[in-house]
């Protein structure tokens, strides 16, 4: 049997051991001599005013910026005053729907301003000719349109128009009318054209939310 004095020696000892052996294991900021590391640097502070980004200080390179720099866009073309009216008898045939095309008339492309009277069938053919009285220039009624320069009727060409549109191949097309394969490829380029020219007129500066 273990004597109790020989018991509270060994619990004492075991104190000190434990007491020594926290203090030399345990970090103190006093004691601990050891050099320290670089600090870690200060968070920075989030602030509300807003800084420009370093790798936007430049403007990025843009082809169709510079192309539009070095060919600036002409002035807009100014609106001619309307012809003042003549003593002729009035005009019974409607041009406001027709512009001059001729280059260097100053009423080239506008529209509804007196400078066109009608001037009859050339040739007694089934398109109107129209006479600009600004440059004097004469052009027929079909200019920039699909009949212009065709010789065929016009219900031909829609109706072969029509039948490509409805998916009929251009050889079948061609043989249900009688005309030359060529001859309805090219109308069909031709009317690509003006869908083309159209749309591109038409449908700009859309601001749309859904494309169906
Ligand atoms: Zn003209």
């Amino acid at each position: 049997m273990i004597p109790h004095l020989l018991y509270y020696q060994l619990a004492v000892f075991g104190c000190l051991w434990l007491f020594v052996m926290l203090c030399w294991a345990w970090p103190s900021p006093c004691l601990d001599e050891r050099p320290k590391a670089d600090p870690t640097p200060p968070q920075c502070k989030r602030t509300d005013a807003l800084k420009a980004f370093a790798g936007l200080t430049h403007k990025p390179p843009c082809p169709l910026c510079e192309q539009e720099a070095a060919t600036p866009t002409p002035p807009p073309p100014v609106r001619p005053d309307p012809m003042p009216p003549t003593k002729r008898r009035p005009r019974a045939i409607d041009t406001s729907m027709h512009f001059c095309p001729h280059h260097g008339c100053s009423y080239r492309g506008w529209l509804g301003l007196g400078n066109l009277r009608a001037n009859g069938h050339p040739s007694g053919g089934p398109w109107r000719q129209l006479q600009c009285t600004s440059c004097e220039g004469y052009f027929l009624a079909t200019h920039g349109t699909l009949f212009h320069g065709k010789r065929v009727a016009v219900e031909l060409i829609v109706r072969v128009l029509a039948c490509l549109a409805e998916g009929l191949g251009i050889r079948s097309t061609a043989r249900v009318f009688e005309v030359d394969p060529n001859t309805v490829l090219q109308w069909l380029v031709e009317a690509v054209q003006q869908l083309r020219a159209l749309s591109r007129y038409f449908l700009r500066d859309l601001h749309l939310t859904q494309v169906q």
